[in-house]
C-alpha cells in the first residue's frame, strides 16, 4: 500500500519519494502510470476530485525531468497511481522523484470538502436531514439530502449556520480511533465497511466524521458557504453549493449580470425583478394590442374589397396579393372577407418569402372546393397545401420564383367568374 502523507496534514504540497513501478501505455491504459513508495497526491475518492502537479526526476530541473501528473486514481490493492500526461522520459523502478502538488487546485478542493461535511452537519442539526452523497463539480459542489423538499427558508437557514461556524474559526482536527471508539462518539457518518482504524475528521464541538479527504485546519479557511439552487432527485434534494474563492467568483459573476440587466433597465439591482414583470406585463399588451389592430385592419380591408367588386353568379370574388404582410394577416383578410354576409370567395396570397396561399369561401351552398382547387393550383408548381371545401391554406418552398398573381388569375378562371 502507498503511504498517504496527506492523511497525517493537507499542507504537505512538497515531498520525496522513490518510484515503485512504472506501467507504459498498453491497450488498456491510455497514458503511462507510476506508482510512488509515499504520496501526498490525492486520489479521486469520497466525492473530492484528484490533485494534479508534478514529479521531478532525480532532482533535474530539465523540461524533460519534469512528469505532468494529469490524473491521480485508488488501485483496488490500496495503491495510488500517478497518471503522467505524454511524458518525456519514463523513470524506472527504484529512481528517486520529487513530488509537487498543484497547490491553488488542493486548496480549492479543501474548502469545497471541509465546507460540505459543515454544511452536511448544519442540515442535521437545523432540519435532521441526512446527506447521502456528495458532488464535486469543476464550477459548483452538491450534496443529496434524504429530504423530499427542503424550503427557501431551510437553505437559508443552512446558509446562515454553516457561515456562523466558518466565522468562529474553529480548530478541524484529524483523530484516529478504533471502530468501536467511533461508535460510541456518534459520528455524522460512518464507513460501511468493517476497519480497525477510522480517519475522523472533527470540526471543533460541531462536527465529526469518518473521511479519507483533504480538510483546512480551522473552519475559517473555508471562507464564505454560498448556496445555490435546490431541486429535486431520485433519492431527496439536491443542493449545489460553493465555497471559498469559487464563492466569490461566483458570487462576483451574478453581480456583473446583474448590473448589465439593470443598467438596461437604468434601474438599481434589487428593481430589476420588478422591471422585468413590467416588461412581460407591458409585452402582452403591446401584442394584444397589435393584434387587435391587425384584425380591424383586415376587416376594412376586406370591406374595402368587396364594396369594389362586382358581384357575378349571386358572389364575389376577391382576388388579392399582400406583398408586405405576412400569411397570418392573408389568412385573417380571407376570413373576413367571407364572413362579411355576403356569399364570397377570397383568394389571397402573401407574397412574402416563403410565398403562402389562402383559398376560403363563406360556408353553405357554395359550389367550388377550395381544397381541390389549391391542390390543383400548387401541383403546377411544385407547392404543398390543401383543407376542406370552404377553406384551404399552402405554399411553395422558399426561394421557388413564381408569378403569385398569374396564380390566383388561373384560380379565379377555374371557378369561372
Ligand atoms: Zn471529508
Amino acid at each position: 500500500m502507498t503511504k498517504r502523507l496527506y492523511y497525517d496534514s493537507s499542507e504537505i504540497h512538497e515531498f520525496d519519494s522513490v518510484v515503485e513501478e512504472v506501467t507504459p501505455v498498453s491497450s488498456t491504459q491510455s497514458r503511462p502510470a507510476v506508482i510512488l513508495r509515499e504520496t501526498a497526491f490525492y486520489p479521486t475518492s469520497g466525492g473530492q476530485g484528484h490533485d494534479t502537479g508534478w514529479l521531478t526526476l532525480g532532482g533535474g530541473d530539465r523540461a524533460k525531468d519534469r512528469l505532468r501528473v494529469a490524473e491521480v486514481a485508488d488501485a483496488e490493492d490500496g495503491r495510488i497511481v500517478h497518471y503522467l500526461e505524454a511524458p518525456a522520459r519514463l523513470p524506472l523502478a527504484g529512481a528517486a522523484v520529487h513530488g509537487s502538488i498543484d497547490r491553488e487546485r488542493r486548496r480549492d478542493h479543501m474548502q469545497q470538502h471541509t465546507g460540505q461535511h459543515v454544511l452536511s452537519a448544519a442540515f442535521i442539526e437545523l432540519y435532521q436531514m441526512p446527506t447521502v452523497s456528495f458532488h464535486m463539480g469543476e464550477d459548483y459542489c452538491s450534496i443529496d439530502l434524504t429530504a423530499p423538499s427542503v424550503s427557501s427558508e431551510q437553505i437559508a437557514g443552512a446558509e446562515k449556520r454553516a457561515n456562523q461556524i466558518v466565522l468562529e474559526n474553529r480548530p478541524v482536527r484529524i483523530r484516529y480511533v478504533s471502530r468501536a471508539e467511533a461508535e460510541r462518539l456518534g459520528l455524522r457518518k460512518l464507513p460501511p465497511e468493517e476497519r480497525d482504524e477510522l480517519r475522523l475528521i472533527e470540526v471543533a464541538d460541531f462536527d465529526m466524521s469518518a473521511c479519507g479527504g483533504t480538510h483546512v485546519s480551522s473552519s475559517g479557511q473555508i471562507g464564505l458557504i454560498l448556496l445555490r439552487k435546490s431541486e429535486r432527485v431520485r433519492q431527496g434534494t439536491r443542493v449545489e453549493f460553493v465555497c471559498g474563492g469559487r464563492a466569490v467568483r461566483m458570487a462576483r459573476r451574478d453581480y456583473n449580470a446583474l448590473s448589465e440587466a439593470a443598467a438596461l433597465f437604468s434601474s438599481q439591482l434589487w428593481d430589476v425583478p420588478d422591471q422585468i414583470r413590467k416588461n412581460v406585463e407591458d409585452s402582452k399588451l403591446v401584442r394584444k394590442q397589435k393584434e387587435d389592430a391587425l384584425d380591424q385592419l383586415a376587416e376594412l380591408m376586406a370591406l374595402a374589397a368587396l364594396h369594389d367588386q362586382a358581384e357575378t353568379n349571386g358572389r364575389k370574388i376577391v382576388v388579392r396579393t399582400f406583398s408586405d404582410r405576412d400569411i397570418g394577416f392573408a389568412k385573417l383578410f380571407a376570413q373576413k372577407v367571407t364572413r362579411a354576409g355576403t356569399p364570397a370567395i377570397a383568394l389571397v396570397a402573401s407574397s412574402v418569402d416563403p410565398l403562402g396561399l389562402v383559398f376560403a369561401q363563406t360556408s353553405g351552398g357554395a359550389k367550388a372546393d377550395m381544397g381541390a382547387l389549391l391542390k390543383q393550383v400548387l401541383s403546377s408548381v411544385g407547392g404543398r397545401g390543401g383543407g376542406s371545401r370552404d377553406f384551404a391554406q399552402g405554399g411553395v418552398p422558399a426561394g421557388s420564383k413564381i408569378n403569385v398573381e398569374q396564380l390566383l388569375q388561373q384560380a379565379a378562371g377555374t371557378i369561372g367568374t
